[in-house]
This record gives C-alpha cells, structure tokens and sequence, in this order.
C-alpha cells in the first residue's frame, strides 16, 4: 500500500515528539504527567520500544504493514494508535498470547494528545 506522503510525515513527527516525551519520562524529567508508576513504567518499557520499532518502519518504508501477516493496517488503525504495527486481527491474537506486552491496550488515549 502506498502511504500518502503527507500522513506519513504527520505520523513521524507525531512519532519523534512521542519518543522524545517517553525518554523524558524515562530520565524522570517528566513528573507531573498523572500517570500510575505502573502505567509510567509500561511507556518506559513497552510504549517506547514500540514507538522506536514503528519510526523504524516508517523510515525503512515499511509502515502500515502487518508485521507478522504482511496485510495493510488500516490508516485509521494508524491515526488512533501510531505506533501500530499489527492488523487488528494479529494484534488482538498478540494480546491474547502476551497479554502484558500490549502497549496499544494503553496508549490510545495519550497517543492521541
Ligand atoms: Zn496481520
């Protein structure tokens, strides 16, 4: 699928000021976010590598497609979570196999700030 070029370039710099925001919390330079310390230590270890894997692809032209079945994630699936890098179904089979490592069953309301 090709991406427009103006989504992708909203969905990196969306991605690079949410990198940055989450090494902020990982240096404790962010205090006074509200976040539970669970919830500041999942961005810290599951939320930050999935943005840093999602800006990867993004750079390498492989973004918005399914990491495991090649399938195109849909772009809304992109707008609401931009760090996606599972379809709708793989993602929920994930959930079920990993159900701790699932970043996206955090993040879409802060994502979208
Ligand atoms: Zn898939």
């Amino acid at each position: 699928m090709a991406l427009d070029k103006t989504f992708l370039e909203e969905r990196r710099q969306h991605l690079l000021k949410l990198i940055a925001r989450y090494e902020r919390l990982s240096r404790g330079e962010e205090a006074s976010d509200g976040f539970t310390p669970e919830a500041r230590r999942f961005r810290i270890e599951c939320s930050l590598p999935a943005a840093r894997a999602a800006l990867e692809r993004l750079e390498s032209g492989e973004y918005g497609v399914c990491i495991i079945c090649g399938d195109d994630i849909p772009i809304e699936r992109l707008m609401a979570t931009s760090t996606a890098v599972r379809c709708v179904f793989c993602q929920e089979r994930h959930e079920r196999e990993t159900p701790v490592l699932s970043p996206e069953r955090w993040t879409p309301a802060w994502t979208q700030e």
